[in-house]
């Protein structure tokens, strides 16, 4: 069976906590945001360092090695989304199909060496990005295609959540 596209609306991370993997949007404060992305890529070097990360476990589930290359690419989208919020009033954000990207740029084939390195210095790009929004940019918004709204709070707090998600995915 192959990789079932992921079309779950995940904005519900803002609202409740998460069953799968513990993290609870409430408990986090927007100036809490860098520091956990920094914490988290520095875990992933050694996942992907591990035999077996070009492996899935199972045919509809990616390897820690595609896990690794889709989170480098959410710390780039949304240093993207965060610098249009920052620069445009309530733009709208690009589509971005995260499953057709995997395949696009195939994700399996490339190197655990190489995806470390970048998401490492994906993780600080969008990291400082976030840590350099003043307070009273907070509020400032954004439109994702399918309608849903976020302020620059409700991003960073939201876009977290994957990175940490997919960490405990690859650890399980
Ligand atoms: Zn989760």
């Amino acid at each position: 069976m192959p990789i079932t596209p992921d079309t779950k609306n995940w904005t519900w991370v803002l609202e409740r906590p998460c069953a799968e993997c513990g993290f609870d949007a409430a408990t986090i404060g927007y100036r809490d945001v860098p520091e956990l992305v920094r914490r988290n890529a520095a875990a992933w070097p050694a996942e992907l360092a591990r035999p077996g990360a070009r492996d899935r476990p199972d045919d509809a589930t990616w390897s820690t090695l595609e896990y690794a290359a889709h989170v480098r690419d959410v710390f780039r989208v949304f240093a993207g989304r965060l610098a249009l919020m920052r620069a445009d009033d309530s733009p709208a954000f690009a589509d971005w199909d995260q499953d057709a990207t995997a395949l696009a740029d195939d994700y399996a084939a490339q190197r655990p060496e190489a995806v470390a390195a970048e998401l490492v210095s994906a993780a600080e790009t969008v990291a400082s990005a976030f840590e350099a929004v003043p307070d009273d940019e907070l509020g400032r918004t954004g439109l994702r295609s399918d309608g849903s709204a976020f302020t620059i709070d409700s991003l960073a707090r939201y876009f977290v959540h994957d990175p940490l998600h997919h960490l405990h995915d690859v650890r399980r």
